[in-house]
């Protein structure tokens, strides 16, 4: 076994790690943990640290670590068949069986589902095939997607492009000139404080109504946005949002796609956030979730009204020209059943709305009423708190005081992972589905303790 020195300056000299500070890392100034176990909601890493999760990793583990179901499976997968490629009408009989799954835990009008690996090569796809779709409708300029600020879709071309957070964007060359962003429903930070929850629905609608207007519907093929936003600050939306953003979309003949890689498969308390927000979206994303990151696995789930044009324009054009070596990986298909089997044994999806709501009732028990609280919201097993300078003014705190991230390794020092949020003091909860009332009881009391810590 390597020591642990030696594995620092291994990590340091060769691993280039996704969203760190490059520099900061080389030098050796910013933390590292290089974990090494798991077992329910804690890991554990090198220096022997045991730790409650209290994002899941990166809300993906919902049925928590160390599942044997899922490892054996994986393993009984690999030991038969590793691989065989799902081109041209091929494929396994772990990953029909996942689609079957899937499909009859989706909304009723969903129809296939296309298998990726990651969140954001499942957004690549969704993209390429609204463009088809237009296409074989013979409407050729109706190709702009519309996503929302603080909205998050991945890291590559197209959806690093969607994703509406600037470090995304800056220095990439990013957003691509095919997407339009537009305001993120997010009441706390409204344009005025004296606006009611209905008039900043209301605004959010005549900004999308204005951008339709000012780009020419003609021209815009589909909308993009999470049921409730997640990277972008765990946001749930305001009363009434979906119905009117959607009666908007169907006016203009804009197609809707649902990015479920953090909602879908029972993070809110529902299979599927669509369900639960009374959203009938033509397209949704799915990952994280599908296999509790145990493999990586991803996929977009079409509705009939698409597949119908999808299958007209393969009549027309032949194959369909799409294609991953890695797509319906059967390791990916074995995990991602196994993982459903044991959300439905586990009753995970019931777990997450009732011990959701408990972690959320406990949070705001507690720091809802604290002078540097603008606000604790939350939905299902998600839950965030809001820190501002001055909350009767909803005065944020500038951004190089830093006051998420001290919060957030003030938590780790007593023993719970939360996740400081990109954009704004914001601490992140997304717990594994299976956390208990008394886990969660230990976030909130370790919480209260590090906010006192930061801000007293
Ligand atoms: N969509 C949403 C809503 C996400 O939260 C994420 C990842 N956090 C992605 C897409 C991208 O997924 P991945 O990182 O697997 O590419």
């Amino acid at each position: 076994m390597l020591s642990n020195d030696q594995l620092d300056r291994w990590d340091r000299d060769n691993f280039f790690h996704p969203s760190t500070h490059l520099a900061q890392h080389a030098r050796g100034e910013s933390p590292n943990r290089i974990v090494t176990g798991g077992s329910g909601v804690y890991i554990e890493d090198r220096d022997g640290n045991r730790l409650l999760d209290a994002f899941a990793g990166l809300y993906c583990v919902n049925v928590g670590y160390g599942r044997t179901e899922i490892a054996d499976a994986i393993a009984e997968q690999a030991r038969e068949l590793a691989y065989y490629h799902a081109y041209v009408g091929h494929g396994t009989e772990t990953a029909i069986t996942l689609a079957k799954m899937i499909l009859d835990r989706a909304p009723a009008h969903m129809s296939k589902v296309y298998f990726g690996l990651g969140g954001s090569d499942a957004n690549e796809t969704n993209i390429k095939l609204i463009w088809y779709y237009n296409n074989i409708l013979r409407r050729p300029n109706k190709k702009k997607i519309i996503s929302r600020w603080r909205g998050y879709h991945g890291s590559g071309l197209m959806t690093g492009s969607l994703t509406g957070l600037m470090s995304f964007h800056n220095k990439f060359d990013l957003p691509l000139s095919q997407v339009l962003h537009t305001e993120a429903p997010y009441y706390l930070r409204r344009p005025r404080q004296d606006m009611s929850e209905a008039e900043f629905v209301g605004h959010c609608v005549a900004e999308l109504e204005a951008l339709i207007a000012r780009e020419g519907a003609d021209t815009i093929a589909a909308f993009i946005g999470e049921p409730i936003l997640g990277t972008g600050g765990i946001v749930p939306p305001p009363q009434g949002y979906w119905a009117a953003i959607q009666a908007v979309l169907e006016k203009h003949d804009i197609l809707l796609v649902a990015d479920e890689v953090v909602t879908g498969f029972g993070r809110l308390g529902s299979m599927f956030g669509s369900d639960h927000y009374g959203i009938k979206p033509d397209i949704i994303t799915i990952a994280k979730g599908l296999t509790s990151a145990y493999a990586p696995l991803s996929g977009s789930i079409v509705s009939e009204k698409v597949w119908k044009v999808l299958e007209q324009g393969t009549d027309e054009n032949g194959p369909i020209g799409h294609g991953w070596t890695y797509s319906a990986h059967p390791i990916g298909a074995a995990a991602g059943v196994a993982n459903l089997n044991l959300i439905d044994k586990l009753g995970l999806v019931e777990n997450a709305g009732k011990t959701g709501a408990h972690l959320n009732n406990a949070m705001t028990a507690a720091l809802g009423e604290h002078a540097n609280v603008g606000e604790v919201r939350g939905e299902g097993m998600l839950c965030a708190v809001e820190f501002v300078k001055d909350r009767e003014t909803t005065t944020f705190f500038d951004a190089s005081e830093k006051i998420g991230p001290q919060i957030a390794g003030e938590l780790v020092k007593l023993g719970v992972i939360a996740r400081a949020m990109p954009q704004g003091d914001i601490l992140g909860f997304a717990p594994p589905l299976c956390l208990t009332e008394a886990e969660a009881d230990i976030i909130v009391e370790k919480t209260v303790q590090a906010v006192e810590k930061v801000l007293g």
